[in-house]
């Protein structure tokens, strides 16, 4: 992609949109001929994916713009059927590139295997003797999955804890062993999966115990992804607020998220507004990523806020968001549904790191296009314009009326299916 950066896309017909991502170096004609066909995910296919398919079930795919990440320039997919989520997010991308973008980093992809012993007649001595093995315990791991050392990756660390060994607990107690696996672009669950699955009669000989569970956690913790954002106040400013007053009413909106888990659970799904539709683009498994990341804010024993908002010594509005990011860019149904696939290669990442740190930049994005909105105008104005044609369409607007019908009930204040459908009577009179 030569830059993402394209004035007045928001403005073009959808037509124009393709026929312009056709002249674009990553995406052939075929592609976005593709992109929009009839049927972009075959009915083939799809009983291929699933059970009991009945039909698909289309969502919208936008483009996220202008987003600068790393000194990379990105057009983002994101499919969600949510108004105002990739403007939002596209927002504030333009103002992040014109201080230098997003940074971004990620650790290595290891994913965490658990492996539950039940019953071992010492848990102290059986915790000892899996130490004591360790390295054959990996090694063991790897010979069930050998093409991913090929990789670079496979299993590389082993921990083991002990859960409930209190007299007065509540709950049995077990051995719990957790896997390391890097699983290089892949997400994973499928390979983590067999390998633990691998271990279970090795480990039940080891420590005279039952295996029950093996299966990996969706709380990656070290499967990191980290993005960052440095903001003079004056790119904040709006005809209404300067930019010191955005940037205080920013921070003071994420101190209010980082001490009440009321709001940092709204604060928060602002974030994976903008996470989930790329990851669900992407052919990614985004109730793994969802549950791994509202497992992240609650590590500390309090659910908080996932981003962190701060002022540096300049005055610089700073953002912060770190989360367990799973997504592969190989595996799953990546490889298998179309416009994933065309989602792929529009992105143009390399590697399942570069994809995480993409999408923590989006996230990151997106709660400051909420918490700018939030501590300014508010929500309702920006979010209503826009929501306003779905409720045109809702009231059985269709053509032109749409665009008629939505400005008629922003200028009437009043963006309610009762009173749309009050003017497609008229309009149709
Ligand atoms: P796969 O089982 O598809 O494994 C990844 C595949 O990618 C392997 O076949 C591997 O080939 C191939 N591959 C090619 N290039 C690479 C590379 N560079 N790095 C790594 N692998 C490569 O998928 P995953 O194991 O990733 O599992 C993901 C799927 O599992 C998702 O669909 C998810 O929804 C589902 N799932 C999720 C669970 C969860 O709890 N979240 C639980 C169970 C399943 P090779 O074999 O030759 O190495």
């Amino acid at each position: 992609m030569e830059t993402s950066r394209i004035p007045g896309f928001y403005n073009m017909t959808v037509d124009e949109r393709r026929q312009l991502l056709g002249t674009m170096n990553l995406f052939t004609e075929e592609n976005t001929e593709y992109l929009f066909s009839k049927d972009p995910l075959p009915t083939d296919t799809a009983d291929n994916m699933i059970e009991n398919v009945i039909g698909t079930f289309p969502l919208p795919l936008g483009l996220g713009l202008n987003f600068l990440i790393n000194g990379k320039d990105y057009c983002i997919p994101m499919a969600i059927e949510e108004p105002s989520v990739v403007a939002s997010a596209s927002h504030i991308a333009k103002i992040v590139r014109n201080t230098g973008g997003f940074t971004t980093e990620a650790t290595d992809r290891v994913m965490t295997g658990q492996i539950q012993v039940v019953g071992c007649p010492d848990f102290n001595a059986a915790k000892e003797t899996i130490m004591k093995e360790k390295d054959a315990l990996i090694e063991a791991a790897n010979n069930a999955y050998p093409s991913l050392m090929k990789r670079g990756g496979g299993a590389e660390d082993l921990e083991v804890r002990l859960l409930n060994g209190e007299s007065d607990s509540k709950y049995g107690q077990m051995l719990i062993l957790h896997l390391y696996i890097n699983t290089c672009d892949a997400m994973g669950a499928n390979m983590v999966n067999t390998m633990a699955e691998s271990l279970a009669p090795v480990v039940e000989d080891l420590t005279d115990g039952k295996v029950y569970l093996r299966i990996l956690s969706n709380y990656p913790d070290r499967c990191l992804a980290r993005a960052r954002c440095v903001i003079p106040p004056d790119m904040l400013q709006t005809s209404d607020f300067s930019g010191e007053e955005v940037r205080d009413g920013v921070i003071h909106a994420y101190e209010f998220a980082a001490s009440d888990p009321y709001r940092a659970v709204t604060h928060n799904k602002g974030i994976m507004n903008g996470i989930d539709p790329v990851v669900i683009a992407t052919g990614n498994d985004w109730r793994a990523v969802e549950a791994g990341a509202h497992a992240h804010a609650a590590r500390d024993g309090m659910y908080t806020s996932m981003t962190v908002w701060s002022k540096d010594e300049e005055g610089n509005l700073v953002g912060e968001l770190e989360l367990p990011m799973s997504v592969g860019t190989v595996g799953g149904s990546i490889r298998v549904h179309p416009i994933a696939k065309l989602a792929h290669k529009l992105l143009n990442v390399d590697s399942a790191q570069e994809l995480a740190g993409v999408i923590v930049a989006v996230g990151l994005a997106q709660n400051l296009g909420a918490l700018k909105a939030l501590a300014t105008d508010g929500i309702q104005k920006g979010h209503m314009a826009l929501h306003s044609r779905s409720v045109a369409i809702a009231a059985g607007a269709t053509g032109e009326m749409i665009d008629m019908i939505s400005e008629r009930l922003i200028d009437e204040k009043e963006i309610r299916v009762g009173k749309a459908k009050e003017l497609v009577e008229e309009y149709k009179k």
